[in-house]
Parts: C-alpha cells; sequence; structure tokens
C-alpha cells in the first residue's frame, strides 16, 4: 500500500524537513515545526506523489486515499477535541497548496471547511459569537465558491456591497450576525445558479471538493505561467495541506499576521513584519486592510499612528521573538512565518525560507557567516549570480530634480522608468514592441505575473510590504512602489488621479522602488554604490574560484567598471567598436570602400594614430592585467555606408565621387555578411590592415612600458580563423612588425599572438593550431552560430517556436550548449594542450557572463571567462560556487 496522507500535530510529525520533495515545502515545515516543538495546529498533508497520480488517472484518487484519509481526520479531531461535520461542536479545516518549492499567491486556499447550515450554529455555539460565526460561514462559501466551484469572486463582492447598501452601513464589520445569514442565503441563490448545484452542505463532499480543487490548480494557466518563468518542472507537483482551523478573528484578544526573520529589503537584523487584530490570515496579504507592524521599532521607522503588536500583546510577542530566533537556528536562514493568536494563543502556520532582495541576500549571509550560523562557502552559495543584476545597476540620481506624483511603500528597490499602462496584457504586448513600461494596478494577483514580469517596475494603490506586489517584485528583482493609498486608479478611462493631478496610460513616469516614489516623467540615473556587504563576499568569493575571471571592453568607461567589480584583465578588445563614435567611422568606411592599397593605406594612415591611442590608454588604465587585442572583424553590413550622407562623408574624406563610393559599396555588399569577408579574411586580403594594427599596438606597448618602466605584453589575437595557415599567415606580418617597432624604438615589444576558436573546423584542427597560436579564446557567439547553422542576426524570430516546441530549454546564445558547441570545446580543448602543453584558453563569447556557462567553462578546465563589466560579479560568483560545488 502507497502512504498518501502524514499526519502531524502538537509535538510530533509523521514527517520533517527532509522530505520536502514528498510533502511539498509547507506540508515538511509544518512537520518539522512540530518536531521543534512548536505550537502548530494539528493536521495532516496530502503528498506531492498524488498530484501525478491525479493528473495521470483522469482526475481519479487512488482506492487506498479514502482510508488513509479518514484515519488522519480522526486523528486531528481527537488532538482537537471537536468532530468534522458535529453540529454541536464542530470540527473546522483550512485546506491549502504547498509545491517543493513556493509559489506564492499560485495556489488556491480554502478556509473554514466543515461549515454548512448546522455546524454554524454549532461554530456560534462554541465560541459564543454567532456574528463571528456566520461571518467565517459567509467567507467559506466565498472562498469554496470561488476557487473549487468556479463562481467568480466578484460575484459574492457585488452581492457583499449591494447587501451593505441594503443595510445602511459602509464597513464588513457593521453587518450584523442577522445581515451575514441573510447575505449567506444571497451567497448560496448565487451558487446554485450559476453552478445549477445547491451549495455542498455535506462536509465530506466539501473536503474532496477542495482537495481536488489544490490538484487542479497546479494545472491552471497562472501556474503554468509562474512554472515556466521560474523553471519549476510539471512533474514536482503540489501536496495538499489540511489543518485545524485557528481563528484570528473571534475578537480583540486574536490577530493575524506575516513577518520576516529579517528585515527582506535591506537584510538588517531586526523582526519585521505585519498584524491584523480580529482578521483571518488572507485580510494580511489581501490588501484591503492596511496592516499594522510587529515591532515599535518598525512602527517609528514609518511614522505609523496605529500601535505595534509588540505593545497590543506583549506576552505573545515576546513567544513571537523566541521562535523567531529558535527557526533561524534551526534553518540557519532568514525565515518568512505566518502566525495567528487565537483567544491570546499563538499558532504558526508556516515557515519557508523568505523571499529577499539581492542586497538583503547578501547582508544575511555575510552577517550569519560572521556570526557562525553558516560557513563563508555556504554564504557564498546562496547568491544567485545572476539576481547582482538588482545591484549593479542604476538608481536616481539624488540631485534631479523630481515631480513627486504619490508616494507609496518601498517595496521592491530599485528605479524604473516608462509608460504608464494599466493592465497586464498590455504591459506584455508594448514590452514585446520594445517599450518600457510601468504596470499600474490597485493591486496586483497571479493573473498579473506575465505583465509584471514583462514591466520594468509596478506600482499598486493598495496592499502592504507583503502584498502579492511586493513580495512577487522583489523576488522578480523589479522596481515596485505599494500601497500608493492616495492614488484614485479609473481603469476605464486609463488615467490614475492624486486630487487634482492625472496621469493617463502611455504617459511616462518614474518609480523609486527604495523610496517608495511615484515621480512624474523621466529622471536621470546614477551607477550604484556597492555596500561593504558586497565586497566581502566577493573577496570570500575569489577564495574559493579557480576561474579567472576577464572583461570584454574597449572605452575607458567600460575598463574602469570592470576594474571597480574586480575584472582581472581584457579578455577581449574589439577593435572594429572602437569605430562606433561618428567622428571616426569615416576613417574605418574608407578603409573599407577603399578600392585600392593605395586608398586603403591613405586610410589607415588616419587610423593609426587613432588606434595608438586607444591601446596605450588600455594598457595605462590596466595597470599591467593581461590586455587581448583583438583584430579587427568588422562583419561588413555593420559597416558599409548606406544612406547618402554617409556615402558623401566618405566621399569626401577618401577624394573620391560620390559615385564611385556608392558603387563601391554595393560591389561589397554581402549576402550572408556573417559569414563573409570579415574576421581574419579581410587582413588576409588586405595584410595592411594587420600590419597598421600590429604597428599600434606595439608602439603603444612600447610608450607605456616605458612610462611603467616595466614591460606591457599584450596577447594579440586573431578572429575567425579555420586553418592554422591563416593564422600562421598573419602571426607572421605580426612578428615581421614588432621585429620593425623594435628596430625603431630600441626595445623589442614583448607579446602573445592567439587566436580565437569560433568556427567548428578551427575546434576539429586544435591541434594543429595550437603548434603556432600561443593562447585560444572561445568566440561562443560564432561557434554557436555555426554549429547550429542559426545566423546570430536572425535566431529571434524562431527562437520562441523551438522553446516552445522543447528544442531548445534555452536561447543557445544565452546559455552555452553543452552538448554540441560543448563538444566541439572539449574536443580543442584536448587537442590544443596535447599540441602545446600549459596552453591558456578562455572564453570571450556572450556565454562568459551566464552562470550556467560559467560553472560548464568551470568543469572542463578553461583557465578564465571574458564576459562584459557588468556581468564580472556575476561571473566571479558563479566561478566560486561551480569550485565549491566541485568539491562536495
Ligand atoms: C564570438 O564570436 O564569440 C566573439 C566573441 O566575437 P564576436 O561576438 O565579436 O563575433
Ligand atoms: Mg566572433
Amino acid at each position: 500500500m502507497t502512504k498518501w496522507v502524514y499526519g502531524f500535530g502538537d509535538g510530533a510529525a509523521e514527517g520533517g524537513a527532509e522530505m520536502r520533495n514528498l510533502l511539498g515545502g509547507k506540508g515538511a515545515n509544518l512537520a518539522e515545526m512540530c518536531n521543534l516543538g512548536l505550537p502548530v495546529p494539528p493536521g495532516y498533508s496530502i503528498t506531492t506523489e498524488l498530484c501525478a497520480h491525479y493528473t495521470d488517472n483522469g482526475k481519479r484518487f487512488p482506492d487506498d486515499l479514502k482510508g488513509q484519509v479518514e484515519a488522519a481526520l480522526r486523528g486531528v479531531e481527537t488532538a482537537v477535541g471537536a468532530r468534522f461535520g458535529d453540529a454541536e461542536c464542530p470540527l473546522l479545516l483550512s485546506v491549502r497548496s504547498g509545491a517543493r518549492v513556493s509559489m506564492p499567491g499560485m495556489m488556491d486556499t480554502v478556509l473554514n471547511l466543515g461549515l454548512n447550515d448546522a455546524t454554524v450554529a454549532g461554530l456560534a455555539a462554541r465560541s459564543g459569537d454567532a456574528r463571528f460565526a456566520q461571518d467565517s460561514y459567509r467567507r467559506f462559501i466565498q472562498m469554496y465558491g470561488d476557487v473549487v466551484l468556479g463562481v467568480d469572486h466578484y460575484h459574492f463582492e457585488d452581492l457583499l456591497e449591494a447587501h451593505k447598501d441594503d443595510c445602511g452601513v459602509t464597513l464588513d464589520t457593521e453587518l450584523t450576525a442577522e445581515d451575514l445569514q441573510a447575505l449567506i442565503v444571497l451567497f448560496k441563490d448565487k451558487v446554485a445558479t450559476e453552478t445549477s448545484t445547491p451549495f455542498p452542505q455535506d462536509p465530506d463532499a466539501q473536503l474532496w471538493g477542495a482537495i481536488s480543487a489544490v490538484f487542479g490548480s497546479w494545472q491552471t494557466a497562472r501556474a503554468v505561467t509562474y512554472r515556466r518563468l521560474n523553471d519549476i518542472p510539471e512533474e514536482w507537483g503540489t501536496a495538499v495541506n489540511i489543518q485545524a482551523m485557528v481563528f484570528g478573528n473571534m475578537g480583540e484578544d486574536c490577530a493575524t499576521g506575516v513577518a520576516f526573520t529579517r528585515d527582506p529589503s535591506t537584510g538588517e537584523n531586526s523582526f519585521y513584519g505585519e498584524y491584523l487584530i480580529n482578521a483571518q490570515g488572507e485580510d494580511v496579504v489581501a490588501g484591503i486592510r492596511t496592516p499594522q507592524r510587529l515591532t515599535i521599532r518598525g512602527k517609528e521607522l514609518i511614522g505609523a499612528s496605529q500601535p505595534a503588536m509588540e505593545e497590543v500583546m506583549p506576552e505573545v510577542f515576546a513567544q513571537l521573538e523566541g521562535i523567531r530566533g529558535q527557526l533561524e537556528r534551526h534553518y540557519r536562514d532568514m525565515q518568512d512565518i505566518e502566525f495567528t493568536v487565537q483567544r491570546g494563543k499563538l499558532w504558526m502556520l508556516q515557515t519557508r525560507d523568505g523571499k529577499r532582495t539581492t542586497a538583503a541576500a547578501i547582508k544575511i549571509a555575510v552577517d550569519m557567516a560572521n556570526a557562525g550560523l553558516i560557513d563563508r562557502k555556504t554564504a557564498v552559495s546562496r547568491i544567485d549570480p545572476a539576481s547582482l543584476d538588482q545591484l549593479l545597476h542604476p538608481t536616481l540620481d539624488p540631485d534631479a530634480e523630481r515631480v513627486i506624483f504619490a508616494r507609496g511603500l518601498p517595496a521592491s528597490p530599485g528605479a524604473a522608468c516608462g509608460r504608464v499602462v494599466f493592465s497586464a496584457d498590455e504591459a506584455e504586448t508594448l514590452a514585446g514592441q520594445g517599450e518600457a513600461v510601468i504596470l499600474v494596478r490597485l493591486e496586483t494577483s497571479p493573473e498579473d505575473i506575465h505583465g509584471m514580469h514583462a514591466a520594468k517596475g509596478i506600482l499598486t494603490a493598495r496592499g502592504g510590504m507583503t502584498s502579492h506586489a511586493a513580495v512577487v517584485a522583489r523576488g522578480m528583482g523589479r522596481p515596485c512602489v505599494a500601497g500608493a493609498g492616495e492614488i484614485r486608479i479609473d481603469y476605464q478611462a486609463g488615467e490614475m488621479r492624486v486630487r487634482d493631478a492625472t496621469i493617463r496610460a502611455g504617459d511616462i513616469i518614474t518609480i523609486d522602488g527604495a523610496a517608495g516614489e511615484v515621480i512624474r516623467g523621466a529622471v536621470p540615473t546614477i551607477e550604484p554604490m556597492l555596500s561593504e556587504d558586497f565586497g566581502t563576499l566577493m573577496k570570500w568569493a575569489d577564495e574559493f574560484r579557480r576561474l579567472g575571471v576577464r572583461t570584454n571592453a574597449e572605452t575607458a568607461e567600460e575598463v574602469a567598471t570592470a576594474l571597480r567589480f574586480g575584472a582581472e584583465g581584457i579578455g577581449l578588445s574589439r577593435t572594429e567598436h572602437m569605430f562606433f563614435d561618428a567622428d571616426r567611422i569615416v576613417a574605418m568606411r574608407e578603409m573599407i570602400v577603399a578600392e585600392d592599397e593605395t586608398g586603403r593605406r591613405a586610410a589607415l594612415d588616419k587610423i593609426l594614430p587613432m588606434q595608438r591611442a586607444d591601446f596605450a590608454e588600455l594598457f595605462r588604465l590596466m595597470k599591467g592585467l593581461p590586455v587581448t587585442i583583438r583584430l579587427l572583424d568588422p562583419p561588413l553590413h555593420e559597416f558599409l555606408p548606406k544612406g547618402e550622407a554617409e556615402i558623401a562623408a566618405v566621399a569626401a574624406a577618401a577624394g573620391v565621387s560620390v559615385e564611385r563610393v556608392r558603387r563601391r559599396a554595393l560591389r561589397l555588399e554581402e549576402t550572408n555578411p556573417m559569414l563573409g569577408h570579415r574576421g581574419c579574411r579581410l587582413a588576409i586580403t588586405y595584410p595592411e590592415i594587420c600590419e597598421m594594427q600590429a604597428r599600434a599596438i606595439f608602439e603603444a606597448a612600447v610608450t607605456v612600458s616605458e612610462e611603467f618602466g616595466a614591460a606591457v605584453e599584450p596577447e594579440i589575437m586573431v578572429p575567425l580563423i579555420a586553418t592554422r595557415r591563416e593564422f600562421d599567415i598573419l602571426k607572421a606580418i605580426i612578428d615581421r612588425v614588432a621585429e620593425d617597432v623594435g628596430a625603431e624604438r630600441g626595445t623589442r615589444p614583448r607579446y602573445l599572438v592567439g587566436t580565437m576558436i569560433e568556427l567548428p573546423r578551427a575546434a576539429l584542427r586544435a591541434g594543429d593550431i595550437a603548434q603556432s597560436a600561443e593562447f585560444f579564446s572561445f568566440g561562443t557567439n560564432d561557434l554557436t552560430q555555426t554549429v547550429y547553422g542559426i545566423s546570430r542576426d536572425d535566431s529571434a524570430s524562431f527562437l520562441d517556436d523551438y522553446q516552445d516546441a522543447g528544442i531548445f530549454d534555452c536561447d543557445p546564445f544565452v546559455s552555452i550548449d553543452e552538448e554540441g558547441v560543448g563538444e566541439l570545446i572539449r574536443i580543442a580543448i584536448e587537442r590544443g594542450r596535447a599540441a602545446r602543453p600549459g596552453l591558456k584558453m578562455g572564453i570571450c563569447g556572450e556565454h562568459g557572463g551566464d552562470p550556467a556557462s560559467v560553472n560548464f567553462c568551470h568543469r572542463i578546465g578553461l583557465d578564465y571567462v571574458s564576459c562584459s563589466p557588468y556581468r564580472v560579479p556575476i561571473a566571479r560568483l558563479a566561478a566560486a560556487q561551480a569550485a565549491i560545488a566541485d568539491e562536495t
């Protein structure tokens, strides 16, 4: 017999934290909290294995499930001293989903299950509060109607609003028990008309309906979207957690709340949370009432007038504070907890590792390592390298003028600017067209996930720091201002107002998620300041990693950024990128369209001093660190003059007719420029180009060596070779120029000449090529292009189809294709090193900054990765994690 059901109660559990895969995160942690002796309402979990069984068997349950569920239910009844469906003393249940990893807001919850026309009287008698009982019943019909029976919740909202009008009240809390009883009749009628079946009165039927709904909700569109965005496999499934209800809404000595054991925005080691007196759990996250702070300090920080839990319920708060420490010591990580206080008694409803901003993650990891709670390797391994993006990007310039439109809560840090849209679909559409958008909603819900993902930032008018918008935006790394309560949003009119000021859909706003500000128009930004903790963590990472990290850079600004982020050298300087400036590109074009060597040399003479200055600047900035300079590799279509103005400028510079330049440019046009006359091929045809570049490099190197009093040793890299012969021809030119410059300047320059391996033939012939080449750098952009035979420039149009069809897990131009491209790299490494022991090898394609690809580079034994400046810290961290994973 398969065991489908695992029980837990005060002080004991059949499961535990190690059973997360089977019991889901929530179920495993409920069991673990019981094992720790914490107060947890008794209950049981139905395993994730059943989810797959349910889906695979036409939504039917196995025969042996019923008996196991009934036995577990009897256990809960005994623990609580109440009976499920009993009219005198009814046991009520909560039913919640819980996958292996938390999927915030993705799955559905039903509370107060077991209530019907008979048991509601029992609840009234037992609680001594008829109003509370009726209110629980109407909430149950509402939730069950929506989640299980598919009756949209607006039906219930509309009835509630109309009923309040009829009763002459404005607040839900003003409705009396009788008012609520009348509302329940309306609710049940609505369910009957919408579903053509009366609302189920049989508690068993209610329970099985809820269990089916939780398993069914694993397949809803929003759950599927969330899984796709977060790489969660479908087969994991969800568990169902069924627990005895505890009530936070039974009076003024009751409460419910959510908390983080440390500040999830900053990582500060202070208790951080919100609670509501006399409320049920959903009220805190739904954003309907504004929650109050747990601590006096938290209250003072935001200048709130409502009292903190620490003041209102000091004893329960002290107990909660104790549990906070106990959970952190046990889990050795920051926890996100949910609790309820029923008549002065604290109950723990959930604990899980808390989502946090990257800044907070770093601070928490460093603080916990310093406190001895975790070791440094664990600290380094805890930070998702890709998430560093959140820290490394600009924030608003504090000196820039800001026209504040509204203020809200600083829910997720970072600044974003874009056009206002009021729906998730519109956000996705406009973002797809390349527009930056800010998604503005009253409050967000799981239906908005795709729009939140597409948006640069999120603004909501309702909800607290733990609202859906805040939690999800923080996880996604999107700036978010939540609960900007002064904003009135009119979806119909497509506008939002604060008093007399109006902003319409399509207008540009800026949000500052760290300050909670909504600003009219676009505000300039500044580079981020990195914290001391960031420096500490990166230092630890550097101690563990084996891979070197260099950067792909050409300009002084890029080099400065890369150095600040810890680059250990330049792995690729694309010399053609040094000609993107308007005043330089003309000389480059002149060289390209020159009809003969004389014309070309004339253009090259103009380029030489520019290149010499460029290289000298790189050498000076890098202060002796390795600098890899790649010979020109201009795909012709990017550099040929196109419009009349460009052609005229080139003609004037070359001193020839416009007509001649136009004809020449036409003749040079290629059908497949990415596979055309580029890379080393250009210098094979026109050796004077290689000569000029070699001269510029050596003259700069000698000059800067003299300044430093130490030799600068450039690494000269030949692009796009397929054969050793191509390399040998160009190396001979480079060596000759070195001799010449040496003779002219009185010192022979020191240098290495190596090659890019970016064509399959070069990878296969690596043994041959390594006899001449002194280093290899894998150009995985071109290698991916040529291994797949997919144009780098044209893949976007069918990439989605390939991903949807499961052909690509991810874009092979982003994350390296280990099986195909990777195999060629392995072959090249093996053959290259066999021919030249100790041959230095790196990677300089875009993959050098992708964490998964960095991991691959570590495993196959490359010496370094080279990536764009902003990705240098990502590569450092990913390299450290690869080394740590290797050891264990
Ligand atoms: C490459 O092909 O991977 C490479 C680094 O060169 P480029 O992107 O300039 O073609
Ligand atoms: Mg290339």
